[in-house]
């Protein structure tokens, strides 16, 4: 099955999609999560979009699809995948649909003041990209992953400026995805309101697995 994950930043997309890939055994492929390993490795391609993770704006188009595109062809990716921020734009969405046929898009909805709270709670492992929330999912061992060891850090752009300019990008550049999808039939809405085993649920019953 092909998946696409929209909703808001702070909506929970990766925390869902760490869970959805116990139950359907295809992979998460995060572009948020493949440009902060980037970063972290110093890689060119981490150089140039540093400063822009950073603000909160959005990398190019032309580099993100290029970026998607070489990723789904790799062989994990042939059984199916959860594309988890991206697309993000409608071009971004246009190219996807000429090199992938998506079968159906969850859009994670949640007011405004339910991504502060999560965001400004959130953890990261800066190895293997798992979510911590420090209320309601902390760390066993503080700032250490429980699965992999690796560090557990703040995110730059989880800053409250960040946090206001993201949420601003995804109303005016991402949110339009939403009707989009709706108009060609794909859009399944989630209410990710709640704890993380109650949105699971709604997941399941939506995409019915
Ligand atoms: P995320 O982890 O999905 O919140 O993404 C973190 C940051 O990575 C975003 O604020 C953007 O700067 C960048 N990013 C991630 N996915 C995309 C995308 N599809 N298009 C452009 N920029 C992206």
């Amino acid at each position: 099955m092909n998946l696409v994950f929209l909703g808001p930043p702070g909506a929970g997309k990766g925390t869902l999609a760490a869970k959805a890939v116990d139950i359907l055994g295809i992979p998460h492929i995060s572009t948020g999560n493949i440009f902060r390993a980037a970063i972290a490795a110093g890689s060119p391609l981490g150089v140039k979009v540093k400063s822009i993770l950073d603000s909160g704006k959005l990398v190019d188009d032309e580099t993100t699809i290029g970026l998607v595109k070489e990723r789904l062809a790799q062989a994990d990716a042939q059984k199916g995948y959860i594309l988890d921020g991206f697309p993000r734009t409608i071009p971004q969405a246009e190219a996807l649909a000429a090199f992938s046929s998506v079968d159906k898009v969850v859009n994670f909805d949640i007011p405004d003041s339910g991504v502060l709270e999560r965001l400004s709670g959130r953890r990261v492992c800066r190895s293997c990209g798992h979510n911590f929330h420090m209320v309601y999912d902390r760390p066993k061992k503080e700032n250490i992953c429980d699965y992999c060891g690796g560090e557990v850090y703040t995110r730059d752009d989880d800053r409250e400026d960040a946090v206001r300019k993201r949420l601003e990008v995804y109303r005016a550049q991402t949110a339009p995805l939403i009707g989009y999808y709706r108009s060609k039939g794909l859009l399944l809405d989630v209410d990710a309101r709640p704890a993380v085993e109650q949105v699971v649920e709604n997941f399941r019953k939506a995409v019915q697995v």
